[in-house]
């Protein structure tokens, strides 16, 4: 099964695909880990995208589907997989068909998480990942200690923030999901893809929706 989760930034996309990759041995594929992990190891994409994610704007078109349509050909994502937070133009969107098309791979579904936009900006802002492990905490909703217990980093995370997660730039976050991905949400309805889903619940609550729009015919 390969799909698409969309939906704002702080809308739980990313700790869903954590959630459901397991379950459904699928991979996660996130752009803004992979450019993270670029800004990381200061490749030639990784300077290229740090101010530009600073800023709260978006990675050219080029460069993020060029990631994706090398990390898609790889042995794991063959068995299916997840995209979080890509595609998010229509360029983006047409360059991923075209890929699809191309190793006969076609997405099976793309699911919309509908969240109140008043809630994103205080997620958003309360999110902290732990240095050791990747793990996403909240401070507000999911806090260090929330099960289950961590093997890696027994439990004692080293809290770090994203530099993208401060109110400034979420707000132009947000802002920019609504006039270059929200066109998105018709682009899938007109294929037949979209599954909505109200992501405003408790993890589990959500990871139960999404199996579920997943099943749903
Ligand atoms: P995310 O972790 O998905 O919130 O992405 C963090 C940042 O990485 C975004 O604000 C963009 O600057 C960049 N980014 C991630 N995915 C994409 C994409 N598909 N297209 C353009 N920029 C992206």
């Amino acid at each position: 099964m390969n799909i698409v989760l969309l939906g704002p930034p702080g809308a739980g996309k990313g700790t869903q695909a954590k959630r459901i990759e397991k379950a459904l041995g699928l991979v996660q594929l996130s752009t803004g880990d992979m450019l993270r992990a670029a800004v990381k190891a200061g490749t030639p994409v990784g300077l290229q995208a740090k101010a530009v994610m600073e800023s709260g704007g978006l990675v050219s078109d080029e460069i993020v589907v060029g990631i994706i349509a090398d990390r898609i050909q790889e042995a794991d994502a063959r068995k299916g997989f997840i995209l979080d937070g890509f595609p998010r133009t229509q360029a983006q969107a047409d360059g991923l068909a075209a890929m699809l098309a191309g190793i006969g791979q076609p997405l099976d579904a793309v699911v919309l998480f509908n969240v109140d936009p008043e809630l994103l900006v205080k997620r958003i802002s309360g999110r902290r990942s732990c240095e050791d492990c990747g793990r996403v905490f909240n401070v507000h909703t999911a806090p260090p200690g929330t099960p289950p217990p961590c093997g890696q980093c027994n439990d004692q995370p080293r809290l770090v923030q994203r530099p993208d997660d401060n109110e400034a730039t979420v707000s132009k976050r947000i802002a920019v999901y609504e006039e270059q991905t929200r066109p998105l949400v018709d682009y899938y309805r007109a294929r037949g893809l979209l599954r909505e889903i109200d992501a405003d619940a408790d993890f589990a609550a959500v990871t139960a929706r999404v199996e579920q729009a997943l099943t749903a015919r």
